[in-house]
C-alpha cells in the first residue's frame, strides 16, 4: 500500500511528480491546490472563502483545508493508497493529519521532500503562467513556505518519516529517482 504526502517549495515540480507517480500505482492524487481552484471556478462556498488568499499567496485556513481533506480521505477510491500533494503545509495540518491517519488506520504514509533551489522554482513558476504565478505573489508563496511549510522537514524527519529526492533535476530524472525511492 502506498500512502505519500509530497513535499517542498512551490515550483518543484510536485504536481507533476504526484500525477505521474499516482498513475503509475493507479492511485489517487490529492491536491489541496486543485480542489481548491476547482471550488473557485465553480464560485462554491469554499471556493469564495478561499479566493482572496489565493489570490495573495496566503495560506487558505487551516479549518477548511482540514475538512476537505478529511472528506477526501474518507471516498473509497483512497483504499488502495493515495499521494497528498500540497497539504500539510503548516505543523497544525500535520498534527490533524497524523490524528486522522491514525483514526482510519492509514498511519504508515511517508513524506518525500522534493527539494530545489529558489532560483530555480521562481524561474520555473514565472514560465508557468497560472493567475497567482505573478512575481509578488510567487515571492509571497516562498516566504509563506519556509515560515510555515518548511518547519515539516524537520517535524517528519524526527518521526522517520521523510525521504528526500533532489528536484533540480529533469523531469524525467526526478520520476526515476522517486520511482526508486518509493519502491526501497
Ligand atoms: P498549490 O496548487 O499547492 O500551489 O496551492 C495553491 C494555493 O492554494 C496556495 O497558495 C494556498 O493559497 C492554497 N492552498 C493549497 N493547499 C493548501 C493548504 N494545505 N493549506 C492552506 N492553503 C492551501
Amino acid at each position: 500500500m502506498t500512502r505519500l504526502i509530497f513535499l517542498g517549495p512551490p515550483g518543484a515540480g510536485k504536481g507533476t511528480q504526484a500525477k505521474v507517480i499516482a498513475d503509475s500505482l493507479n492511485i489517487p492524487h490529492i491536491s489541496t491546490g486543485d480542489i481548491l481552484r476547482q471550488a473557485l471556478q465553480q464560485q462554491t462556498p469554499l471556493g469564495v472563502k478561499a479566493q482572496s488568499y489565493m489570490d495573495q499567496g496566503e495560506l487558505v485556513p487551516d479549518q477548511l483545508v482540514q475538512e476537505m481533506v478529511q472528506e477526501r480521505l474518507a471516498q473509497p477510491d483512497t483504499n488502495s493508497g493515495w499521494i497528498l500533494d500540497g497539504f500539510p503545509r503548516t505543523v497544525k495540518q500535520a498534527a490533524f493529519l497524523g490524528e486522522l491517519l491514525q483514526e482510519i488506520k492509514q498511519n504508515d504514509e511517508r513524506v518525500i521532500n522534493l527539494d530545489a533551489p529558489d532560483d530555480v522554482v521562481v524561474t520555473r513558476l514565472l514560465g508557468r503562467g497560472r493567475k497567482d504565478d505573478t512575481e509578488e505573489v510567487i515571492r509571497r508563496r516562498l516566504e509563506v513556505y519556509r515560515s510555515q511549510t518548511a518547519p515539516l522537514i524537520d517535524y517528519y524527519s524526527q518521526q522517520q518519516k521523510l525521504l528526500t529526492v533532489n528536484g533540480n533535476q529533469s523531469q524525467e530524472e526526478v520520476t526515476t529517482e522517486l520511482k526508486q525511492v518509493i519502491a526501497s
